[in-house]
Parts: C-alpha cells; structure tokens; sequence
C-alpha cells in the first residue's frame, strides 16, 4: 500500500474534469455560459471536426483583468460567488469556479482578454499542465475569446468515448441551440468547418424572437404552435413561450426546451406536469413540442444539485406542478379545433 499524498492539481483537475466534461458540447456550454455571465451580448462560436480538433469561443463581454487570468484557470477560482448565502440566490449561470481549471486540464487551450480599460489584451496557454500559465500580451477587442484545442489529447481513455464527428456537432449544436433560446437579446453565431450554421442577431420584438425560434426549431413548429404568456397572482409564478399543438406531436422527445429562470433544465416536476396537461390529446407514445420559459423568485429554486446545473429542485414543488399542469392544460383545452385538425410533422 502506498502512503496518502495530495493529488497533483493537474491530475485533481482531470479527475474533476470528468464531471463536466464530458465532450465537446460540454465544453461549449460551460465557455458559452462564461460569455453570458460577462454580459456579452455577441458570441461567436467557431468549432472543427465536431468541436474535437478545434473550439473557438469569442465573446464582447466585460472581459478578465490581467492579473486575473492565470487565477481563472485554477480550481475553485470564481467572480461569481463569495459566500454560502451568495448560493441562495444565485443569479449568474456558473459559480463553482470548476470549469475552465478542467478544460485546461484535457486540452489545449487559450484563454485572451481584455477589458474596457486596458490599452491591449493579455493571453495565456496552458497544455494539459499544471498550472504555471505564463503571461503574454495580445491583440483583442473588449472580450474574451477562449480557444480549446484537441480536447482529450492528454487522456486517451476518455477520448475513446467520442462518437462521430457528426455526433459530436450534433450535440454541441444542441447545446447553442438551448442557450439561443434563453437569450434573444444575445447574437450568436455557430460554424462548423467553416460553414455558417447559425446565424441570429439580437432579436428584441415579438416578431424577431419568433423568428428565431422558428430558425432554431423550424417554421413547421411556430406554425403549430400557440404564444402564451400567463402569471398566476398568488405566487408570482410566470410562465411564456410557445405551446405546440397536439396534431404537432412527435414520435420523439426532441423539441422540448424548458427553461427555469434562463436556465435549460431537465426536471421530473416539469416533465409530469407537462405530460398529463397533454395526456387526454396526445396518443400513447407521441410526444408534444414547446419552448417555455418558467419565471419564479430565485429563492424557491436550487440550481446547485449537479456540477452540470441540468437538474433543479423547487422548494415548493406542488405549487409549480399545479401551475404548469393547470395553466398548459387550459392552454390545450382552448386551442381551436380546427388548429387540431391541421396535420403538420
Ligand atoms: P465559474 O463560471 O463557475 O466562475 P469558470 O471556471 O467557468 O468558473 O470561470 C472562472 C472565472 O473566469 C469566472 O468566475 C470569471 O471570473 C472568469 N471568466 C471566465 N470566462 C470569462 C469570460 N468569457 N468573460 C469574463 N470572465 C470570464
Ligand atoms: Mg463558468
């Protein structure tokens, strides 16, 4: 038996890597979610061979102060929080300080900044090494741009799990998709090898925000789909978006965006709800698409259940059950017969 020793903090980092990063598309969530957090309100995003070989992420937000880049690729460093009582309400879409300390740790990656402030941007690179980022001036505008290069090179056994190219940019697509859903006062822009397959400007009215939802989730679906916009009193609680059609349904679970307070979740509450506001118009094995957005005071939600934050827990569940069962189900209920009667897919 070996003696206890402290782990590395290269090999600390890749061990907690694993929980966040998973692939590519995990990667691009945690940088993207970064570039909402600063501000930026234009993120473009360049990825090569399903984000495997190259991720290239550049935002115009606020920025990383010089002496606060090196810190911003260690473990457990974050802006974003300073006390427990900070978790309570948390209302950026990182804080634990974990992601980028594990990206550099399977990768190469780049991180170059600059804030308003500053006469040039800074830049460091680390290898998949410990920690020792040497610091180097740059040529940027305001912003971040993190580039990640050959993700898993230093890790062989997780690389091994990577599906297609084509798999990879599906899910990583997925992943802009639902952060271009839950903000359109955001421009994004995706290419993949080169090829442009996003590109949404900041859309403030109604009519922009439909038409990206429409380039995101096809025309067929805001066709088929009725706005929606309702507060209950009492609780406070809002929920909007868009509520497709029962003749809309799919054979898979595929376009369904639920958002908490800005924050893609999946959740057994939700999903139950949803599913029997449905149940009496959808037959067996069909599946309805939305794209809905659940408001409530940040107090009544914890979103610090998994390190991918893909989970919440409401303090009063029963309460969103009711409203999101109660409210959908009128929804349905009112929907014209003939808009039944269409049939779309
Ligand atoms: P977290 O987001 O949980 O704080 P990260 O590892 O993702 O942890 O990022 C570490 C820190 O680096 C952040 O708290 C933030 O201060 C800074 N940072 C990362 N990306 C950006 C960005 N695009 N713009 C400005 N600051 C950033
Ligand atoms: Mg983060």
């Amino acid at each position: 038996m070996s003696r206890i020793h402290l782990l590395s903090p290269r090999l600390a980092n890749q061990i907690a890597a694993g929980e966040v990063v998973e692939r590519p598309a995990s990667v691009i969530k945690e940088i993207l979610e970064n570039s909402l957090d600063a501000g930026a309100n234009k993120v473009d995003v360049d990825v090569e061979q399903g984000g495997v070989k190259l991720m290239r992420i550049r935002d115009n937000g606020f920025g990383i102060e010089k002496d606060d880049l090196p810190l911003a690729l260690s473990r457990h460093a974050t802006s974003k929080i300073t006390l427990l009582e900070d978790l309570e309400a948390v209302g950026s879409l990182g804080f634990r300080g974990e992601a980028l300390a594990s990206i550099s740790s399977v990768s190469r990656l780049t991180l170059t900044s600059r804030q308003a402030d500053q006469d040039n941007a800074w830049q460091v690179q680390t290898e998949g090494r410990d920690m020792e980022a040497q610091l180097e001036p740059a040529a940027h505008p305001t912003g971040t741009t993190v580039e990640v290069k050959d993700l898993f090179f230093n890790t062989p056994a997780r690389r091994k799990f990577l599906k297609t190219e084509k798999t990879e940019f599906r899910h990583l697509d997925e992943v802009v998709k639902r952060l271009a859903l839950s903000r359109f006062d955001v421009a994004f822009q995706l290419r993949h090898n080169g090829k442009v397959i996003h590109q949404l400007h900041q859309a403030d009215s109604e009519l922009e925000q439909e038409r990206r939802v429409a380039s995101i989730c096809g025309s067929a679906f805001i066709d088929n789909a009725v706005k929606a916009d309702v507060i209950a009193e009492a609780s406070g609680l809002r929920l909007w978006g868009w509520v497709g059609l029962p003749t809309f349904s799919r054979s898979q679970a595929d376009l369904q965006y639920f958002f908490v307070n800005g924050r893609m979740i999946r959740d057994k509450v939700v999903t139950h709800a949803v599913r029997q506001a449905y149940a009496d118009v959808l037959y067996h094995g069909r599946h309805p698409a939305y794209v809905l957005y659940l408001e409530l005071d940040p107090a009544l939600v914890d979103v610090n259940v998994h390190p991918t934050k893909h989970e919440v827990r409401f303090r009063e569940s029963r309460l969103v059950h009711d409203f999101l069962f109660r409210t959908l189900h009128r929804l349905i209920a009112d929907m014209r017969p003939q808009d039944q009667m269409a049939s779309p897919e």
